[in-house]
């Protein structure tokens, strides 16, 4: 196969353009992700160059996955090389190297819900409530304290052994410190990483290890990066760090769908990419090949909108096709019931169900819709972290398969007595002490004590002889089979059917065949270890199943994605924009999330609204971004009630004029800002709900509500 033959010149360019920086800038759908993977290829099939020897680092697991499957489809090689997000690459970098951090192989990666879980035990400990700080702001401090308060912790927790950390720990009296040394020391005594700590820990092997250092940069001769808009400081690090010796490093991005500002992303580093890297060579792509003239339009119309952008519009290189439909609804339950009567009229006109995909800002606006699609049986899969790998039932699992690898406290804790073994809190309660006094893990401390009368009546022993069973032997064996065998022989399944839970089983089934296609998709790297430390970095966009079904998700979790038919619903003032928006750069943000959401759509894209009251009881309106649209590239269904436009502008007008022109006004958990007063500070939160900054000032015990009036000064 000719690989540049279905290529313009600009990708062409890009294809060839193999050695030195080089950079695309360019709109959506214009055929960024393809030239990438077809440099990828190009570099493999015509070059000769070895895919282990090429890093692609795309934003979503999702994505990742879908670049490997076209990789493979291009090179027709199993061996698809790196390619994966920017933490699962430090997966891969502190799996092979974790003994530069004196951390075993076999280190845990931690999720939200395996955080809760270690701040559960060190609340209890220190009788802490929720009330105090809930774990979601704990979490919080945390990431903020590890980024900006104390970005040398990890030193700490490498260098510091496990007593001198608990002690840390014991002697602590605020509520911060005792959560924050609580959290290194549960960290280190099970080997967890959570995500900014993968990070972290790769730059410091790369930065205490010369020699490993070297041995990465060597082993990358070139770097591809997708979505390169959205890098924020710490992987632009760690990039600049990766490709030092051969300097070969290609990213592409388009500075209208930067949509992660509020997690730390910087377009500039897609801006100034050629003064950083000088000899850069730029290339631009203005073809647009996803999408309809009637939907390019429609999008361009609405980025214009915005001020801060460089200005640059898509032409279509597809047929004239459907016109946008906006459709004004009564209510949510009315709008979700006009997209049913779509989806199904699409569906009679021989449109698969997986052709089409609902989109929305916040996850709430899902509940009308599911209701209405399962009423009318019309088949869906929601693609969220929420929705399916943080089920109980899909944690359970998991972690029958880390007490297989790892035998760690949080899995034991998790799933010891699930199914009921008669190990409740009183004997929990024994074998934690017994851990402690020893120094051991607690699946050890229940294996020493199987014959201590406090264990008697307790199926402790069927327990151990099951983990122990698979532990010495699953090395061989597929990780679906492992876990099929384990969730059977445990008689979690039969928990399950017990309680009548079809649900749930349906999802372990999901579970199940989601590892299954891991296992045929990435070949070698699929032992179990692999498994357990990838899983744990899927997040919102990478569940939902396959077969003919409806895709839902939102705009965040489709970055990058495409879709022939998209339905954007919940376009209200309050949901999208979001009520969270408080400054005019983050309305422009939002803006982009809207062009996002868009720009996904390839045939036909629907826009729905639903008149009502918000949860205050205020009135909602439509959303600004559908009136942001030349109202003559829109199809009403029906035409809006009577002055209900004029309504809607008039109370965005008044909205807009209230908010601050710039982001000084308004600043961001994490950053760093001067009060006159009380001196210089963090901001820990944003208080939408009474306008404040919540500020820990580096001379004060506790944190602090400042107003926004008041006037804080970026540092
Ligand atoms: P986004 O900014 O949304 O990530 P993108 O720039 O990465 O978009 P792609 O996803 O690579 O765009 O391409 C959009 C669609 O156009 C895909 O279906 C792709 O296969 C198709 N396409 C890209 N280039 C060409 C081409 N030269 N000829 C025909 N189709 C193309
Ligand atoms: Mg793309």
């Amino acid at each position: 196969m000719d690989l540049l033959q279905n290529l313009n010149s600009a990708q062409r360019e890009a294809v060839t353009a193999t050695e030195g920086f080089v950079r695309v800038i360019a709109g959506a759908g214009s055929g960024k992700t393809r030239a990438l993977t077809h440099r990828f290829a190009f570099l493999v099939n015509e070059l000769g160059i070895l895919p282990g020897n090429i890093l692609c680092v795309t934003f979503t697991n999702k994505s990742a996955a879908e670049m490997r499957q076209r990789i493979h489809q291009l090179t027709g090689d199993n061996d698809t090389g790196y390619i994966n997000t920017f933490h699962g690459f430090c997966v891969s970098i502190l799996q092979e190297d974790s003994h530069a951090v004196q951390y075993p192989k076999s280190f845990l990666v931690l999720d939200n819900a395996d955080i809760d879980a270690m701040l559960q035990i060190i609340y209890e400990e220190r009788g802490l409530t929720l009330r105090e700080m809930t774990f979601s702001e704990a979490r919080n401090r945390i990431e903020i304290r590890k980024l900006i308060k104390e970005p040398e912790y990890y030193r700490d927790m490498i260098d510091l052994s496990l007593d001198v950390l608990r002690e840390k720990y014991d002697q602590a009296s605020d509520p911060e410190d005792i959560i924050f040394y609580g959290y290194l020391y549960q960290e280190k005594k099970c080997f967890g990483l959570d995500y900014n700590d993968l990070i972290k820990f790769s730059l410091y092997v790369f930065q205490q290890h010369a020699d490993l250092r070297l041995k990465w940069q060597q082993r990358l001769e070139y770097i591809m990066i997708d979505e390169f808009q959205d890098i924020d400081a710490l992987q632009y690090q760690l990039m600049q760090v990766l490709c030092g010796y051969h300097n070969n490093l290609f990213v592409v991005g388009d500075p209208d769908q930067t949509i992660y500002t509020w997690r730390g992303a910087d377009v500039k580093y897609l801006l100034d990419f050629d003064k950083e890297f000088p000899g850069t060579r730029t290339i631009l792509m203005l073809d647009n090949y996803r999408s309809t003239p009637q939907i390019l339009a429609a999008a361009n119309s609405l980025i214009r909108r915005n001020r801060q952008r460089v200005e640059k519009d898509l032409l279509s290189t597809r047929p004239s096709g459907a016109p946008v439909w906006c459709h004004f609804a009564v209510s949510q339950q009315e709008e979700a019931q006009w997209m049913a009567g779509e989806m199904e009229r699409l569906h009679m006109q021989g449109v698969a169900y997986r052709d089409m995909a609902v989109l929305y800002r916040a996850h709430y606006v899902t509940r009308a819709v599911e209701e209405v699609l399962l009423r009318e049986k019309i088949p869906y899969t929601i693609y969220s972290g929420v929705q399916f790998f943080g089920r109980a039932e899909i944690k359970d699992a998991l972690c029958y398969l880390r007490m297989i690898a790892y035998q760690d406290d949080l899995s034991f804790r998790r799933v010891a007595n699930v199914p009921r073994r008669n190990l409740g809190r009183r004997r929990m309660a024994f074998l934690e002490q017994y851990a402690q006094e020893k120094g051991c893990t607690l699946y050890q401390a229940l294996r020493d004590n199987l014959e201590d009368p406090i264990l008697k009546g307790t199926k402790g022993q069927q327990f151990v002889s099951l983990i122990d069973t698979y532990s010495t032997g699953y090395g061989d064996r597929p990780v679906s089979e492992v876990l099929s065998a384990v969730l059977n022989e445990s008689g979690y399944e039969r928990m399950l059917r017990t309680e009548g839970s079809q649900e749930r089983l349906d999802n372990l089934a999901e579970l199940k065949q989601s590892i299954y296609e891991y296992e045929t998709s990435c070949g070698e790297e699929s032992t179990l270890e692999h498994y357990l430390a990838h899983v744990a970095l899927f997040t919102n966009q990478d569940a939902g199943g396959t077969g003919d079904k409806v895709k839902l998700m939102t705009v965040h979790a489709a970055k990058g994605l495409e879709f022939p038919n998209v339905f954007l619903c919940g376009m209200n003032e309050g949901i999208f924009p979001s009520r969270k928006v408080r400054t005019r750069p983050g309305m422009e943000e939002e803006r982009r999330l809207a062009f996002v959401a868009l720009t996904r759509a390839e045939e036909r894209l629907y826009l729905s609204e639903a008149d009502g009251r918000n949860l205050d009881g205020s009135p909602r309106y439509p959303s600004r971004f559908l009136l942001d649209i030349d109202q003559a590239l829109l199809q009403y269904t029906h035409p809006p009630v009577e002055g209900l436009i004029q309504q809607a502008q008039a109370y965005i007008d008044a909205e807009s004029r209230r908010l601050p022109e710039n982001s000084g006004d308004r600043f961001a958990a994490g950053e760093r800002v001067r009060h006159t007063l009380f001196g210089p500070g963090t901001v820990l939160d944003v208080d939408l709900d009474r306008g404040a900054h919540v500020v820990q000032f580096d001379e004060m015990q506790t944190p602090r509500r400042i107003s926004f009036r008041a006037r804080l000064e970026r540092l």
